[in-house]
This record gives structure tokens, sequence and C-alpha cells, in this order.
């Protein structure tokens, strides 16, 4: 079909996807069972499974709740403009495959820093005709040229709601990044009536499994820190909570797909969507 076409005017240009160390999209990959990962992807992945191996189902339930999230948000909010900031190798169904399986007409801007999400870039703008889907290589601690980004300025209506996701992603921002100033510059660059999608690792249930988890990490390169409920709930300031709140993501309007019997120990991810006043 004529839509899944890439748009000639972007430019693909060769990536350097720096195989020698791990990075967080590759060993989230790895870990929901994909094939766009290394060796050194595969390592740091098969080492945080030996120090904690709970490790592989909050990818998949947290994937989960990111479709869950989205249905809730086109279906009964009728959002249609999405920023999906650490968006990760395209696993089907990506944002705009649900958003515009439900409203074609809907609006999606991917950000990511990652080289090889950059190199997958043409899955994620498989836009419906009636809708929009734009690419842009960034880092989320660079706010103002996210927001400048003309992907963003001419994809996004400033007027009309705008739903921010950041899943799984502010667990590899840590404290000296300023995690909160970022969520909210962004936050207060959206209309009123827009929502805030997040979704956080926590060592709440098993701090000393995470800390190792942390550890083999940090040795690579790579920063993770996992929050407390309450660190989590800080990203949510100002914002008013949906129902139910900010639980363990398997608590969120589950359905179906929902692993019944994974516990909060292992899940070790919430979430939760607010709504801007
Ligand atoms: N949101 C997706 C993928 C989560 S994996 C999902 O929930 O399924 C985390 C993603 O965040 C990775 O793709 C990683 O490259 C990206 N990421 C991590 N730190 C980032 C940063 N500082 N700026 C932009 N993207 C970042």
């Amino acid at each position: 079909a004529d839509w899944m076409k890439p748009k000639p005017d972007v430019a693909y240009e060769p990536v350097d996807l720096q195989t020698d160390r791990p990075h967080p999209a590759r060993v989230y990959d790895f870990l929901l069972g994909g094939k766009d990962n290394f060796p050194a992807d595969r390592a740091a992945a098969e080492a945080g499974l030996k120090a904690n191996p709970n490790s592989r189902i909050p990818p998949r339930e947290n994937r989960n709740f990111l479709r869950r999230v989205v249905e809730y948000l086109a279906t009964e909010q009728g959002v249609r403009q999405f920023l999906d900031i650490g968006t990760g190798i395209p696993t089907s169904p990506n944002v705009h495959e649900i958003a515009q399986g439900i409203a074609p007409e809907s609006r999606i801007v991917y950000v990511d820093n990652d080289p090889i999400v950059l190199a997958h870039a043409r899955a994620l703008l498989t836009s419906k005709p009636e809708g929009r889907t734009e690419y842009i290589d960034a880092d989320l601690r660079d706010v103002d040229r996210i927001l400048n980004a003309p992907q963003l300025r001419q994809a996004i209506d400033f007027d009309q709601p705008v739903a921010l996701m950041l899943i799984a992603i502010m667990h590899f921002v840590g404290d000296a990044d300023k995690p909160y100033e970022v969520v909210s510059q962004l936050v207060d660059a959206l209309p009123s009536g827009s929502f805030l999608a997040l979704s956080h690792l926590t060592g709440d249930f098993d701090q000393a499994a995470w800390d190792r988890v942390a550890a083999i990490y940090a040795k690579q390169g790579v920063t993770m820190q996992v929050r407390s409920h309450e660190e989590i709930a800080q990203f949510f300031t100002g914002l008013e909570l949906v129902e139910p709140g900010l639980p363990i993501v398997t608590k969120w309007r589950p359905d179906a797909a929902v692993d019944a019997n994974a516990t909060d120990t292992q899940v070790a991810v919430y979430g939760g969507v607010a709504k801007k006043a």
C-alpha cells in the first residue's frame, strides 16, 4: 500500500549502532523476545536475569500497559495526538498502529536517542494517510530541542490535547540529570486537557535484586535508577491521575492479556495516566 512507503523527505544516513556496549532499547528488545540485539546487549540481559530472575516479566507487562493506555486515551478520552518519548525498537503494535487503528487521523511523534531506534524509523513512519507519524532523533534531556523540532511543530496542534508518553524511560534518567524538571518542562508546554502517561521500574518489592541489576548496567555505562512509589508519583505533580491511580501496571485497567498470576514483585513497574487541568 502507498501509505506504507517511506516518506521521500526523510534522509536515511548510515547509523553507527555502537554494538560494543549494551543499549537499553536492545536489552529491552531481547527481553521481549526480539531479534534486534547484539552480543553485548544479550550479555547484559543475561547478567540482569541472573541478578534478578524476574526481569523478563517487567518488559512484557509494561508493553501490555502501553497498549492499554493508548487504547484508553484514544477511545475514552478522544486523544488524537501522541508524543512518545523513549519509543524503543518498533514492537508491534506500536503507538501509531494502536491509535490509528482506533482513529486513523491520529498523529504520533516518536522521540528516541538510540541509534538503533533511528535505524528503524521507517517502520515507525508508516502512517495511515489520514494521520501522520514523525520521528525525532533526540535526547529526552534536551527538552528545547524536542519542543522546537519542526517534526513536532508540523505534526502537533498545540491547541488540542496531546498525550505525552514516557513509558519505561525515566528509570534511565538519574537524579543528576534532573528528571523532574525535564518532565515538568514537557508538561508545561502542553495545552490543558493533555495527558501524561508514565511507567517506571521500582525496587519497592525487592530493592536488593534491582540494585544488583542497576550495578551490572552501571558497570557497562548504562544509568538505571529504580524509584519508589512516592518518587514516581512526584512525576505527576500538579496533574490529576485517572482511576485507578498509580498501581503496579498489571492492575491498571487490566484486560485479558494481562498475566494475572504475575506478582507485584515480579512486575516491578508502576504506571499511571494523569490529566492536565
Ligand atoms: N517506551 C517503550 C520502550 C521502552 S525502552 C516501551 O515501553 O515499550 C526505553 C527506551 O528509552 C529505549 O528505546 C531508549 O533508547 C530510550 N531512552 C533512554 N534514555 C533516553 C534519553 N535520555 N533520551 C531519549 N530516549 C531515551
